[in-house]
């Protein structure tokens, strides 16, 4: 098994001392993950974290020297559709089923927010990892990015002329698949949840790599299709 993290809804409101507590460890066992940036967050969840004036000026690009991959993480982070498109891990979405016209608008803003900043995403994922086919075309018009984290399948593959990197958990934990991604949401965390996540990379930080965003030009295969069935019957429960 080879273990990617991701984090997610990283922005201009979060919980400061939590990111810090997950780059302190990422640090010490030499991971870079992916992070997900949402550009312009108007989530009402995250409403009470203070606005950080260093987020883009010196946050990202502290990360960046780093190595860690930015991932654009929509636009505002709001869900307005009961949609679960294309990777229907929920059934509400700020993408799947949304008029083509709007999910390109929102791709464009945000990649223009990234490139005001000096930055270039590399990866796309969605809030509640919900997008459909005209979320792929709207990428494909409106930004360079042909990577996605999302969707279960045993290790990266190519569809739509996209390369999936999948992500299966976002609770560490042994499972059955070539490539693994865990997500956090480090803004959340609890004592647990660093407390589990501390222990798993003690004893298996060398099955864990940085994130690299690279294209891969393998199929998805009968396998992948059975290891996503298997895991909704067997392991979807945390
Ligand atoms: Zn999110």
């Amino acid at each position: 098994m080879t273990c990617y993290l991701r984090l997610d809804d990283a922005c201009e409101k979060m919980n400061i001392p939590n990111w810090e507590r997950m780059e302190a460890l990422l640090d010490r066992y030499h991971i870079a993950p992916l992070v997900g940036i949402i550009p312009h967050c108007e989530d009402p969840d995250m409403s009470d974290f203070p606005v950080d004036p260093a987020f883009w000026d010196e946050t990202v690009p502290r990360w960046v020297k780093k190595g860690w991959v930015l991932a654009l993480h929509g636009w505002n982070h709001v869900c307005t559709t009961r949609e679960g498109g294309l990777n229907p891990a929920q059934k509400r979405s700020e993408f799947a089923g949304v008029p083509f016209e709007t999910q390109k608008q929102k791709i464009a803003d945000g990649v223009r927010v990234f490139r005001e900043h000096g930055f270039e995403p590399a990866v796309f994922f969605a809030p509640s990892h919900t997008f459909d086919e005209n979320t792929l075309e709207a990428l494909k018009a409106c930004s360079d990015i042909r990577i996605i984290s999302d969707t279960i399948a045993s290790k990266p593959y190519t569809k739509y002329g996209f390369t999936f990197i999948p992500l299966q958990s976002g609770v560490v934990r042994r499972l059955p698949f070539d490539t693994v991604t865990f997500c956090y949401h480090p803004s959340v965390m609890q004592e647990a949840d660093f407390a589990r996540l501390e222990a798993f990379l003690e004893e298996n930080h060398s099955q864990f790599k940085s994130f690299e965003a690279k294209p891969c030009a393998r199929r998805r295969t009968l396998y992948d299709d059975l290891m996503r069935m298997l895991y909704h019957i067997k392991w979807s429960r945390r």
